[in-house]
């Protein structure tokens, strides 16, 4: 069965996506634990890193890397924690693999989960401005 992350993938549904590869998306988190909070996933599907080919998850990893320090400076950030949740015991709720790329301020509390939430409106602006930096 189709999952959210899919159809965020093959453009079925509306996403904040901010890049987007032959193999790999990003896109802003609806509920974002702090503005910037990305998701990163797989174009192939995948549940999560106990299914994940070798090849995939490089893929994954790259995107990760890539867009990184631009959405940390984009949201004036000064760090980032990559964070992956893995099964309903760890967390996981949709089951596509993803990502989660949250910057952090100084002083920002480190534990999980902070939501903050944001509007249609900032996730566009932002997700505007992410793409224009990189450019895809
Ligand atoms: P996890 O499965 O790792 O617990 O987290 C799933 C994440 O996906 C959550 O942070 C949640 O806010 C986000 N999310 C769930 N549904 C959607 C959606 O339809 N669009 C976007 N952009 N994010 C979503």
């Amino acid at each position: 069965m189709d999952d959210i992350f899919e159809k965020i993938a093959r453009h079925e549904v509306p996403a904040d996506i901010i890049y987007e590869d032959e193999d790999t998306v990003a896109f802003l988190d609806i509920m974002p634990d702090v503005p910037g909070h990305t998701l990163v996933i797989p174009k192939k599907k995948a549940r999560n890193i106990f299914d994940i080919d070798a090849e995939s998850w490089s893929n994954v990893a790259e995107t990760a890397r890539k867009i990184a320090p631009v959405v940390r400076d984009a949201v004036g950030a000064t760090g980032m924690q990559i964070r992956m949740n893995n099964e309903p015991s760890a967390g996981q709720v949709v089951f596509h693999l993803h990502v989660h790329l949250i910057p952090f301020h100084e002083g920002q509390p480190k534990n999980f989960p902070t939501k903050q939430g944001s509007t249609p409106e900032e996730r566009a602006q932002l997700a505007e401005k992410l793409r224009a930096l990189l450019q895809n």
